[in-house]
């Protein structure tokens, strides 16, 4: 197999793939993940239609892969559900089984797909020397897309992987009844859960839960049934729902901390970059939108029109414009959306002023990405 490459992208998700799509239009790429597709994934698979232009201009037809658009939204806590809003943009349901083997065999057209796992990456005279096993591969410049935790954080000493993240995540897909164009939040203690359809008509329950709160709990099941289903609305879904995997989908350590979109010289994008709280649904929108924030950073540094410090530069600035008031936002809202004391009071503004949660669901989400 060839060993030189203008990039080369550690990670086969979202980012990975969308930043390789783009990037072998023009140069030689290589991008390297562990995994094989189609795969599941973590993923409350709401995906914001921001970034369905810039998708098609990829030739990626969302319309082609899901006929679930979702345009309302209901938080739930306990007892009590708000009125359902309507979101400010939207979205589609769609599982990362198809979209991310969607967006793989696009990105195999062009680039080059290795099945590996990106051990270290050294810049050495100018240039960088990506390992995987015991292979060596050479690039011009290298672009980290390995989500929300990895060996290279490791290496690189990034201070988020010394703290303990108190977070775990579970995903499962049911048959249950409820409308297509509707996303569900439901708060409960120490956590909240997503309900949304995909484009296989199965629902997806996927929750975030504090470590705390699942650690007395023999296993996932006997979380849901003693915890979940303090909420009315969440009880009331195990009531009915019949699962369709023999086993749900569960990480840990999943960590909010703050990141920076460079490291060294190394580009990070998606997660790698900074996650958004899942309940913003935005994450996916974010990977899709910072990969093409670097693809078009890369493109005049591997033209030599600009040096790579300029460009490295320029994709931070960019990237920080972008996504930082987003982040605040998530975070600030999160803080809410958990706090039983905050919730009663959010509950009562809300209901008093309707505007207001389509208000702040729109400052976590972007605009359009530009093409
Ligand atoms: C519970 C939960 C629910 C969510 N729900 C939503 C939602 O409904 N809507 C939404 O928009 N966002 C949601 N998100 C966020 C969204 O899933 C992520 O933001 C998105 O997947 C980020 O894409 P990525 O490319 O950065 O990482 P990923 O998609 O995680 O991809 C990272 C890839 O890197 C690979 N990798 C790891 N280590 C290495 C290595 N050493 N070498 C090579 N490859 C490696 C992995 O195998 C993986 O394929 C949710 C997140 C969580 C935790």
């Amino acid at each position: 197999m060839q060993k030189d490459f203008d990039i080369i992208i550690a990670g086969g998700g979202l980012s990975g793939l969308i930043a390789a799509i783009k990037l072998s239009q023009s140069f030689k790429v290589l991008i390297i993940d562990p995994d094989s597709y189609p795969r599941h994934k973590m993923c409350g698979e709401y995906l914001s239609l921001e970034v369905e232009p810039y998708l098609k201009s990829l030739g990626v037809d969302l319309s082609k892969l899901s006929s679930v658009t979702i345009d309302q939204f209901r938080f739930t806590r306990g007892l009590k559900s708000l009125e359902t809003s309507q979101l400010p943009l939207g979205g589609i349901g769609i599982s990362r089984y198809s979209l991310d083997y969607e967006l793989y065999k696009k990105a195999n057209e062009n680039g080059t797909f290795l099945q590996g796992r990106v051990t270290d990456v050294n810049h050495i005279d100018n240039h960088f020397q990506v390992i995987v096993g015991k292979e060596v591969y050479k690039a011009k410049q290298v672009i980290i897309a390995t989500g929300k935790r990895s060996v290279i954080d490791k290496k690189l000493e990034r201070p988020f992987i010394f703290k303990k993240s108190p977070w775990l995540a579970v995903k499962m897909h049911y048959d249950y009844d409820m409308p297509d164009n509707l996303v569900e939040l439901h708060a409960f203690n120490g956590g909240y859960a997503g309900l949304s359809r995909v484009e296989t008509g199965k629902v997806n329950l996927c929750y975030l839960a504090n470590y705390d709160s699942f650690k007395d709990y023999k296993d996932i099941d006997a979380f849901n049934k003693e915890v979940l289903t303090d909420n009315k609305f969440l009880k009331g879904f195990f009531e009915n729902a019949v699962p369709t995997w023999k086993k749900p989908i569960a990480i840990s350590q999943i960590s909010f901390e703050e990141k920076e979109p460079v490291e060294g010289k190394l580009i990070m994008i998606g997660d790698t970059a900074g996650l958004i709280h899942p309940l913003c649904g935005n994450g996916m929108a974010m990977a899709i939108h910072s990969a093409a924030i670097a693809a078009q950073q890369v493109k005049p540094f591997l033209n030599n029109e600009i040096t790579r410090d300029q460009m490295l530069i320029n994709y931070s600035n960019e990237w920080k414009s972008t996504f930082s008031s987003r982040l605040r936002y998530g975070r600030w809202l999160q803080r809410i959306l958990l706090n039983e004391k905050f919730t009663n009071i959010a509950y009562t503004l809300i209901e008093r002023i309707p505007f207001l949660l389509p208000f702040i669901i729109k400052k976590t989400h972007g605009k359009p990405i530009a093409i």
